[in-house]
């Protein structure tokens, strides 16, 4: 199947003319000097542009988020694979960073596009997807790594709010997250693979430490 770049029709008149324009950009930002740093050393100190700019832009212009919800701070296109793959080897080809990825963005987004309330979506999907809140995935524990459900960490419902107590270890990118959404054991009568709930929690939270 051969598919012409002009196609993919987006703010600029294609794909191939973004390239061209974005061609060398450097995007920084210390979040994504640690997932992923870029290495284009040809780099045109004129074409130096944060890690969230970068990613408005993308999103903006249908390269990256395509298929999430406009409300939600998406593109509000199609699921098309065949498109990221060729936007994905123009932006290779041209040696320009894909949009930024990590846990909020590949873990928690799609989970609450699948099974958050209208609220949740509202409040945590824009941010995490345009980098203005980062996330981190509490799942592993000093003895619940590959066997998640051996988690011990504990949440209980106290009044309108849950106290978690419990131990996280593999934690990256938990020194820059504002957010972390944790697995806890909300029902410890239950068998081991169940009761076990997904709470979503701000790092700032009283008695989080390192
Ligand atoms: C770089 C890095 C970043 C990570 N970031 C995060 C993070 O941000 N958040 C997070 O929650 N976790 C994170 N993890 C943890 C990761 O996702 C796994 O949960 C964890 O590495 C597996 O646990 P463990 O290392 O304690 O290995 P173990 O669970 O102790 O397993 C050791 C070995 O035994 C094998 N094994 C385990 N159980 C069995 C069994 N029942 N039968 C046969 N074989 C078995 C495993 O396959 C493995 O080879 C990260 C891990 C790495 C390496």
């Amino acid at each position: 199947m051969i598919l012409e770049l002009s196609t993919i029709v987006s703010g600029e008149r294609s794909l191939k003319e973004f390239c061209d324009r974005y061609k060398g950009v450097q995007v920084t930002g210390s979040l994504f000097q640690y997932l992923w740093e870029t290495t284009n050393s040809n780099s045109d100190d004129e074409l130096k542009i944060s890690v969230q700019e970068w990613q408005k832009i993308l999103i903006e212009k249908g390269y990256f988020a395509r298929h999430i919800p406009k409300e939600f701070g998406g593109y509000g296109g199609e699921l098309d694979i065949v498109k990221n793959s060729i936007i994905n080897e123009e932006f290779s080809k041209a040696k320009i960073p894909d949009g930024a990825g990590g846990q909020g963005i590949d873990f928690l987004i799609p989970t609450l596009l699948e099974m958050g309330t209208d609220e949740q979506k509202q409040r945590y999907i824009k941010p995490a997807l345009h980098l203005d809140e980062i996330w981190c995935q509490g799942y592993s524990e000093p003895n619940a790594g590959s066997d998640l459900a051996s988690l011990q960490t504990k949440g209980v419902l106290d009044g309108d709010e849950w106290v978690i107590n419990g131990q996280k270890i593999w934690t990256s990118t938990a020194k820059y997250a504002q957010m972390m959404f944790c697995l806890v054991r909300t029902e410890p009568d239950a068998p081991k693979h169940k009761g076990i709930s997904y709470l979503l929690i701000p790092m700032d939270t009283p008695g989080i430490k390192d």
